[in-house]
């Protein structure tokens, strides 16, 4: 039989000291944000030195070629970044190379305040799979208490009720799972919203997302008591509308459950990574606006990429160092702490730098 040059070509994309394959680029724009939720704590400005759009297509397409399918655009909040839609459209021809070396999915996480109808067009337009909008209460107040911007809750809930429309409108379909929405749940916050945000995503017929609170960064307050877990979400929805139970996507962060009363197959989704960590499988690099590539969410420091980036773009150097930093890579953080609970807390990364 002669070889399939598709297998051989994936037979070498590299895999890292635990076997895991390569799948996900998080990217993060910048680590600034119009908004300042309290569990997230953003950045009031960007660190020096970030990535011009030469150097993020760079290193797009080097982790491309190493069997990164999905490229998620992430913050701080992506849309402060004026060069967005240029990005997005700039990435389309390494889509069209085929095989295990191509991008298959452009995605973006935001929290959707900046979402004008013609932006989500222009995103659309210039080729962006998927959006998912982030949302953690269903009334103003909790809106307000979560955003860091209590008096404005009721106009950010507007607002992101108006994004929600604006990408259904720009094409972005929730039953092809093209927009979702993400609710980060801190027991002490927002732990009411469970069932409220449930009930506005079933009436929007969009899949919601509810994510343990995580210790990421130094800063947001965490403590284990304020992580409700995701089994206790699942058990409130359940009571209200029953769930059949999905599973979880292999490489993917999401549990999912099929409402039993919904003939369109809504699902809701639980991230469960402190409850019930996914780090066996996990596929995600993520590489900070200034060029720090970090293998894990909670990991202590990232690896510059900027000297195969600087003065000019090095793509065989840069193959070679993401290839040599896959390779290298052990971390399995949240599986430790949920076998160590009480182990010393090393200090890590924000998450708004890193971009979730
Ligand atoms: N600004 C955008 C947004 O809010 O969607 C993108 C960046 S934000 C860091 C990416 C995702 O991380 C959001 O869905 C946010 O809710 C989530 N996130 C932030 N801090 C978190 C935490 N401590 N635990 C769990 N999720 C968190
Ligand atoms: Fe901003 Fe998103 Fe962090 Fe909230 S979660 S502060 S919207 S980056």
């Amino acid at each position: 039989m002669v070889p399939d040059p598709l297998d051989a070509a994936a037979a070498a994309l590299p895999l890292d000291r635990l076997g895991r394959p390569t799948g996900v680029l998080r990217l993060s724009l910048t680590a600034r944000c119009n908004l300042a939720c309290p569990y997230c704590c953003p950045d009031a400005i960007d660190p020096p030195g970030l990535l011009d759009l030469r150097e993020r297509l760079a290193l797009i397409e080097a982790a491309a070629s190493l069997g990164f399918r999905c490229l998620r655009l992430t913050g701080g909040e992506p849309l402060l970044h004026r060069g967005l839609e240029d990005l997005v459209q700039a990435v389309q021809p390494l889509r069209r190379r085929g095989g295990p070396a191509s991008l298959r999915t452009i995605a973006l996480t935001t929290n959707g305040v900046l979402l004008t109808a013609a932006r989500a067009r222009a995103l659309r337009q210039a080729g962006l799979d998927r959006m998912t909008i982030s949302l953690d209460g269903a009334d103003g107040a909790s809106v307000g208490r979560m955003t860091g911007r209590s008096s404005e809750g009721e106009a950010l809930l507007q607002r992101v009720q108006e994004a929600l429309a604006h990408a259904r409108e720009a094409g972005f379909d929730p039953r092809l799972g093209e927009l979702k929405l993400n609710a980060v749940i801190d027991r002490h916050r927002n732990g009411d919203q469970v069932v409220p945000l449930a009930a506005l995503a079933r009436r929007l017929g969009v899949e919601l997302r509810l994510i343990e609170f995580m210790d990421v960064g130094n800063r947001n307050g965490w403590t284990p008591e304020r992580v409700l877990p995701a089994a206790a979400m699942v058990e409130r929805i359940h009571g209200h509308w029953p769930l059949d139970p999905v599973g979880r996507a292999p490489n993917g962060t999401a549990s999912r459950w099929r409402y039993r009363d919904r003939a369109d197959g809504l699902h809701l989704a639980v991230v469960a990574s402190i409850t019930a960590p996914f780090c066996g499988d996990c596929n995600r690099l993520r590489v900070t606006a200034d060029g720090q590539a970090y293998t894990c969410l909670f990991a202590e420091r990232g690896t510059d990429l900027r000297p195969w980036l600087r003065p000019a773009p090095d793509p065989a150097g840069l193959v070679a160092a993401l290839a040599g930093l896959w390779r290298q890579r052990h971390d399995r953080s949240s599986e430790e702490r949920a076998t160590h609970p009480g182990g010393p807390s090393r200090p890590h990364a924000e998450m708004a730098y890193l971009g979730g």
